[in-house]
């Protein structure tokens, strides 16, 4: 079994974003109890035996608010847990990076990170986006891969496909992946960053022709659309070989749905 397990370190935040489904700096101002932690999964790894793998995602609110030095003994006291082992990070990158946080990014994260955009509902001003970019800039000169999330609100469909995707490969990162938003936290207080699905999906549409006509699929790996163009193409091979086995009378009665 792959396990996936998301180690809530805080539940507040530095940022409130108005789509947080934490509630951004009204979270709840607790912090994760490393014991209670180390032992659960200490012993969840007996209980569930060999064979199986996990990955932590340190994640929160911002999961940097907690000390580093809590993360690295949870990260020494389960590296060895299952199988095989690895942990992740995901976080706003908009405070000071201090050498113990690059240190930890680059040991025990395995240079990678993910951290998030969004246009006009994440950022309070001006300076705090600037922090943010030149800490991104700081990780990719260090080495350290960085996969961006960006949820796809009315503002973010507001942008030109293309337009969003080429900041995207000038911003260096390496990886990206589009989230739908869910109406949980600040996001129920604010029911006009959502889109409507159909204006979604025709903008999702024309992200896809864009990136075909412009040739923008070895810019950075887009995670939402390529799983979407792997499942469209599965979609239509399992179509075809329907038709074909039809076509042989092997299966008369058989109707395809679109
Ligand atoms: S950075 Fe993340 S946790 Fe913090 S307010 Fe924004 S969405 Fe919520």
């Amino acid at each position: 079994m792959n396990y996936l397990s998301y180690l809530k370190t805080t539940e507040t935040c530095n940022l409130n974003c108005r789509h947080c489904f934490t509630s951004g700096t009204q979270g709840r101002k607790i912090f994760w109890n490393t014991d209670h932690v180390i032992d659960f999964f200490q012993r969840f790894s007996e209980y569930v035996g060999v064979g199986n793998t996990m990955h932590y995602e340190f994640h929160g609110g911002e999961p940097f608010l907690a000390p580093v030095s809590d993360m690295i003994r949870v990260y020494d006291q389960l590296r060895h847990t299952f199988d095989y082992t690895s942990f992740g990070c995901t976080s706003n990158l908009t405070f000071k990076l201090t050498p113990d946080i690059e240190d930890f990014i680059q040991g025990p994260l395995n240079q990678r990170i993910g951290t998030s955009w969004d246009p006009a509902i994440r950022f309070a001003n001006a300076k705090q986006e600037s922090l943010w970019r030149s800490n991104v800039e700081r990780l990719l000169s260090l080495g350290v891969t960085i996969k961006l999330f960006i949820s796809v609100t009315q503002d973010t469909i507001n942008i030109e496909p293309i337009e969003l995707l080429r900041w995207v490969r000038d911003l260096g990162v390496q990886e990206l992946d589009l989230e739908r938003l869910t109406n949980n936290g600040n996001a129920r207080q604010h029911p006009d960053i959502f889109p409507r699905n159909l204006d979604q999906d025709q903008w999702f549409l024309k992200m896809h022709r864009q990136i075909q006509q412009h040739d923008a699929r070895s810019w950075f790996a887009n995670e939402f659309m390529e799983i979407s163009m792997t499942s469209l193409s599965a979609t239509s091979q399992v179509q075809e070989l329907f038709a074909e086995i039809a076509n042989k009378n092997c299966l008369p009665s058989m109707r395809m749905e679109q």
